[in-house]
């Protein structure tokens, strides 16, 4: 679900100050391994990009995903939280579990790229046929975390505790269910109801994702909220149609309607604690009539709500049923309100951040930067966040050489990911384990 504004605009970069290294540990083989695996891993992540699956759609992916880990004799287990799969690999020596999450799922967009490893792929979506394209460069994750996998796995005795792998589809949304559906989990929560942090049970969890603007090889990672909160809303208004000259002889849920959408704006502005946070409630769609003269039966807008506070984000939740409904009788209509949570606040664990920036500059040497501020997009990696400590990090995607500001963004159908970088975050999974507190091996 990462969609990025003009990254200069929404955060500025400082850069972080990790002079040493001398508690992480680097054993010999992780650089080595890593080099090793690079062609595999950028084969993958085109041949992933060329088959695009949208949400819960993954069923190739996850056959391909699945049947390299068992390549690799990892344990795996599949159509967990639908099409996901689960990886499990036991280390030489006991110790702690960690999990490592990549999602798999595209986005219904037509790719203009021109990469010569272009999306031709359509998919279904709600009954409709649609071009679909990895736009936020989830075929990169994938592949990335596929590319650890192997790595781990080939040092498995030199490993301490138990790696899990989660490949979670649906990120981005279903393709099979409707966004206003609010009966059916997906992505990472349907993953963590089929007990994808249980057995065995994670104490920690850790994701990479790539972002266009940001240059190869540079990670970014910020302690606390890090990543917007999302969630959607649909309204609609009746009210009684009738002929536009005489107003009075119905009700009018258009009027009804600027009065809802100026109330939520001042729910915002009035009624939050704007010290603590960032919110907006925005509409999206706003429909209604059918022509000049009549003055409609209904009213429907559906809209999203973004925060960086969970009380911000918990105050909207809670003051928006009673102030739509409000307004609505005022104006002598009726308003159904149906809210759908997308996915909390992201949150990095403050402690497990701290303790993992030097497993970072191992993985992208001089090239770590910490966020000064947390950014527009939202992510379901926060789910796993609230149920155990996570880390959520960013990894550049943009040749150097490029213009920083002028990139397409994720979600864009010029959005590309350079193959490059793909070898910095194999290597960031890589240290998030062997560099996890309790189990730093000796150099
Ligand atoms: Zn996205
Ligand atoms: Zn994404």
């Amino acid at each position: 679900m990462i969609r990025f504004i003009n990254p200069s605009l929404c955060l500025t970069v400082l850069t972080t100050l990790v002079a040493t290294c001398s508690q992480a540990a680097d054993p010999d083989w992780v650089d080595t391994a890593v080099v090793a695996v690079n062609q595999e891993v950028i084969d993958l992540r085109h041949t992933i990009h060329q088959h695009p699956e949208l949400g819960n759609m993954e069923f190739k992916t996850a056959e391909l995903v699945a049947e390299r880990l068992r390549a690799w004799n990892i344990e795996v287990r599949t159509q967990v939280g639908k099409t996901g799969v689960v990886g499990v690999l036991k280390g030489g020596q006991p110790g702690p579990v960690v999990a490592l999450r990549a999602d798999m799922d595209a986005l219904p967009v037509m790719e203009m790229t021109g990469l010569p490893f272009s999306s031709k792929a359509t998919g279904i979506r709600l009954g409709k046929s649609v071009p679909v394209m990895h736009a936020c460069g989830h075929d990169t994750h994938t592949a990335m975390l596929l590319g650890a996998a192997k790595v781990l796995a080939e040092h498995r005795d030199q490993i301490r505790g138990t790696v899990v792998f989660l490949f979670q589809p649906a990120e981005e949304g279903a393709a099979d269910v409707d966004e206003f559906q609010t009966d059916t989990l997906i992505g990472a929560q349907a993953m963590i109801r089929d007990g994808a942090l249980d057995s065995p049970k994670a104490e920690a969890i850790f994701g990479v994702h790539v972002m266009a603007g940001y240059p190869t090889g540079h990670l970014y990672y910020k302690s606390g909220t890090v990543l917007n909160s999302s969630d959607s809303f649909r309204i609609t208004v009746k009210g009684q149609q009738t002929h536009g000259s005489a107003p009075w002889s119905g009700v009018d849920p258009i009027v009804a309607s600027q009065g809802i959408i100026g109330g939520l704006q001042t729910l915002v502005s009035r009624r939050i604690d704007l010290t603590q946070g960032m919110g907006v409630i925005s509409i999206g769609t706003l429909n209604a009539g059918s022509a000049a003269n009549i003055i409609p039966e209904t009213v429907e807008m559906t809209g999203t709500i973004r925060t960086n506070n969970a009380d911000i984000r918990e105050t909207i939740l809670k003051k928006m049923p009673p102030l739509v409904s409000g307004i609505a009788s005022a104006y002598e209509t009726d308003a159904k309100l149906l809210l759908v949570n997308k996915a909390p606040v992201t949150t990095n664990d403050p402690t497990l951040t701290e303790s993992m920036v030097p497993a970072l500059e191992l993985a992208a040497p001089g090239k770590v930067a910490r966020l000064d501020s947390s950014l527009s997009p939202s992510e379901d990696f926060s789910y796993y966040a609230q149920k155990i400590p996570g880390l959520f990090v960013f990894l550049g995607a943009t040749p150097a050489d490029q213009d920083m500001r002028k990139v397409p963004n994720n979600h864009s159908p010029y959005f590309t990911a350079d193959d490059a970088t793909l070898a910095t975050g194999v290597k960031a999974h890589v240290q998030f384990v062997v560099n996890y507190p309790g189990r730093r091996q000796p150099g």
